[in-house]
């Protein structure tokens, strides 16, 4: 008999499975005339394809999130946010009145939330007092216990940001084979502990709680999942409600998963970490904190002097955060935000931080059947410079733009190559001018005009006025037609899409012998132009035109 077996309750090893018909795979293809599931045949306005019920565990969506975490599609589990798996995992296991989880505490509380739902009795381990994670501790707490069916580890554990060492996961597992050790890696993303999902396949007593809550920002869309061996796996399944996963947010998180959103989603979560390496020391600082615990999540673990104090304060100023007195005394679990939440917080904890003017960040997605574009910048930022169009030449382009413009730029581009260049270089134009764009909002304060002028034996100049209307004058020739894989003819029509997108005058005149040089020196140039014109001058809240409007 499996692992899975011998601790599934009998009441699940009993199910049969709900009859939904034919699922993944269907034989009846795209034509089927669907009269099977009492669903209505008109879509709801503005949603189409919502009339009829989602497959159960969509194939999609479970393979992008297996090759996601580096599994099989059969080791992993979709489910409704990791709240739904630890429900999933105590309805499967657990039988009311005899059966036993263990919880290292202070954790989240789920685990014993939906334990003590299921009847069964949990067993408190304590953390040491630094909060870390102590696997001789643990296995004495539960060395009596004969019917400890799951063992719950957070790392890095909520509340207290502390991450557990993979070895002491495996040590536990180890000893406790007839115990599922639940590792939840739901803040894995935030620190630098490698994940355990590799170990998965090499045991049959680990399995790994993940979400896209927290790293990819879909928290809203409430996915997760487990990542375990196949047939536990197929075991927790059978707990599971027949449709549990909304349609709307099953695209949300495939289009999230796009690899060409891939490299804003870690810039994002690069700039949370950085946030929160900002903030400990600060808030070391504050009058009313007597510790701040190093955190690898999203989020930093506080012990306060008066936590009433504070609470009727944050309440004034309209700051939430969550106080976790049974974790500590003054207990209070600060959620990493953006840099102007956050200076917003410093100041509430008597830190004084700088009241920045509005963040100058932007982020574009543009999806077509052509090309799936993600594309961040910030104009008060020279980094990170991350570029992927596919095209190695007109990544080397872009990068020269964001390095000589000042600015930084993560921009990724899945295109349709297979045809031409023409698509993912005019599309990663206008995606950039877009953003640049938004990033500028109501255009106050900035120097507007930008210039810029000869390069080697060849002479580039380009002129911005970044106006709000679109023009663009492109004077020169190429001989070549390709630098690389790069069309030469596509770089008059760069620089209309960027003037289109980016509602800018653009002119660029271009003379010189060899084409490489030409091209670059246009992009060089550009970069210069805009420098000055994305820059904040004076007092920064001015609009540079006599109309008042940009
Ligand atoms: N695990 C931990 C440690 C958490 O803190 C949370 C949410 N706060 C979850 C799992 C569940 O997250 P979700 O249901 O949003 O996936």
């Amino acid at each position: 008999m499996s692992l899975a077996e011998r601790l599934a309750r009998p009441e699940v090893l009993a199910l049969a499975p709900f009859d939904l018909g034919p699922r993944h795979g269907d034989p009846f293809g795209a034509e089927t005339i669907k009269l099977d599931a009492n669903e209505n045949p008109f879509p709801p306005l503005g949603a189409p394809g919502v009339n009829r019920y989602p497959e159960p565990q969509p194939a999609g969506l479970r393979a992008a999130m297996a090759a996601l975490y580096g599994v099989a599609p059969e080791q992993f589990l979709v489910t409704r946010g990791g709240d739904d798996a630890i429900d999933l995992l105590c309805r499967t296991f657990l039988r009311p009145g005899e059966d036993a989880v263990a919880v290292c505490v202070p954790t989240f509380s789920a685990y014993a939330h939906f334990a003590r739902l299921q009847g069964a009795r949990v067993i408190e381990a304590r953390l040491e007092h630094d909060f870390a994670f102590n696997a001789e501790g643990v296995l004495a707490a539960v060395q009596r216990e004969t019917n400890l069916k799951l063992l719950f580890v957070c790392s890095p554990n909520n509340p207290t940001g502390t991450p557990v060492d993979p070895v002491d996961v495996l040590r536990v597992a180890e000893a406790l084979p007839d115990t599922l050790v639940v590792l939840d890696e739901a803040y894995l993303e935030f620190g630098t502990a490698p994940s355990l999902v590799a170990e998965v396949t090499q045991r049959e007593n680990l399995i790994v709680l993940k979400t896209l809550s927290k790293a990819f920002g879909l928290a809203g869309a409430r996915i997760g999942g487990l990542v375990g061996p196949a047939e536990l796996i197929a075991m927790v399944g059978r707990a599971a409600p027949p449709y549990p996963l909304p349609t709307l947010c099953i695209d949300a998180a495939v289009a999230a998963l796009s690899p060409a959103r891939r490299a804003v989603h870690e810039e994002r979560i690069a700039q949370i970490v950085a946030e929160r390496e900002r903030l400990a020391p600060l808030l070391a600082t504050s009058p009313m904190v007597k510790r701040v615990h190093p955190s690898a999540g999203n989020f930093l673990f506080l012990e306060v002097e008066d936590a009433a104090a504070l609470a009727e304060r944050l309440q004034r100023l309209c700051i939430r955060v969550r106080f976790r007195d049974n974790a500590a005394p003054g207990g209070v679990r600060l959620t990493v935000g953006t840099r102007q939440e956050n200076d917003a917080a410093l100041r509430a904890f008597e830190v004084p931080a700088p009241a920045l003017p509005r963040s100058r960040r932007a982020e574009v997605v543009r999806d077509t059947r052509e090309t799936k574009i993600a594309v961040a910048v910030d104009l008060d930022r020279a980094e990170p410079r991350r570029i992927d169009t596919g095209l190695p030449f007109f990544d080397h382009m872009l990068d020269q733009v964001a390095a000589h413009g000042g600015f930084s730029l993560v921009l990724s581009c899945e295109g349709d190559h297979q045809i031409d260049a023409h698509h993912s270089v005019e599309d990663c134009a206008i995606a950039l001018g877009s953003a640049l764009g938004q990033a500028l909002g109501e255009r106050r304060g900035i120097g507007r005009f930008g210039f810029a002028l000869p390069m080697d034996e060849t002479e580039a100049q380009v002129l911005i006025d970044l106006s709000g209307r679109p023009f663009s004058r492109f004077d020169g020739e190429f001989a070549a037609s390709h630098v690389g894989a790069y069309p030469t003819e596509m770089t008059p029509h760069v620089f209309r899409s960027l003037a289109d997108s980016l509602r800018a005058a653009i002119h660029v005149r271009v003379q010189g012998e060899n084409d490489h040089h030409k091209v670059e020196a246009c992009f060089k140039a550009f970069g210069r132009a805009l420098r000055p014109a994305l820059a904040i001058e004076g007092r920064g809240d001015a609009l540079p035109s006599t109309k008042g409007v940009l």
